[in-house]
């Protein structure tokens, strides 16, 4: 196995299966996003698994209203959901190494671990999932990088402001 666990990509593959509850680092436990050298202006932790307006409302109309958690941007003032962690930073829909709400889990959870920068387009968090072992097309992540979008436009649009605050 690919000891660095570090993306690559040749010829429209990419060496990524997610090893799901194999994955000795899941990135439903404690969590720590991507974190090198960044900073956030709301000085939100990179913990936080973060909902849009879509999730909140699949997650909360499902009766899972105790997983979501309530926050506010310090930044933008404005009011955000999040998903609740355990003390250890695990996910609360964590159960047994599976994912309890999987049929409805947030976009942030589909897209991971790929995800736009500013700077390089569509980039990836080495994890568990990269190994020269296994290797498909790129198409096939294909959901997992429309939840990418979905996700940067979620962050487009709650950093822009009402036209009531200008
Ligand atoms: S919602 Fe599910 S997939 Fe997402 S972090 Fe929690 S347990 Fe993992
Ligand atoms: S996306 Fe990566 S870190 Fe998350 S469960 Fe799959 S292999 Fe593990």
């Amino acid at each position: 196995m690919n000891k660095k666990n570090s993306v690559k990509i040749k010829d429209g593959m990419i060496n990524f299966s997610c090893r799901m509850h194999l994955c000795q680092s899941s990135c439903c436990g404690p969590f720590a996003g991507i974190t090198s050298n960044l900073t956030s202006i709301d000085e939100r932790p990179f913990e936080e698994i973060v909902l849009t307006d879509e999730d909140y409302n699949k997650i909360y109309s499902s009766g899972h209203a105790e997983l979501i958690e309530e926050a506010v941007s310090e930044h933008m003032g404005k009011k955000y959901y999040k998903m609740a962690l355990e003390k250890d930073g695990t996910c609360k829909a964590l159960c047994n190494g599976l994912c309890t709400i999987n049929d409805i889990k947030p976009t942030l959870c589909k897209a991971f671990p790929f995800y736009f920068d500013m700077f390089s387009g569509l980039c990836a968090i080495d994890c568990e999932g990269f190994s020269d072992d296994y290797w498909t097309e790129i198409e096939n992540c294909q959901y997992a990088l429309d939840a990418a979008k979905k996700m940067y436009e979620f962050w487009l649009k709650f950093y822009t402001k009402a036209e009531s605050d200008n």
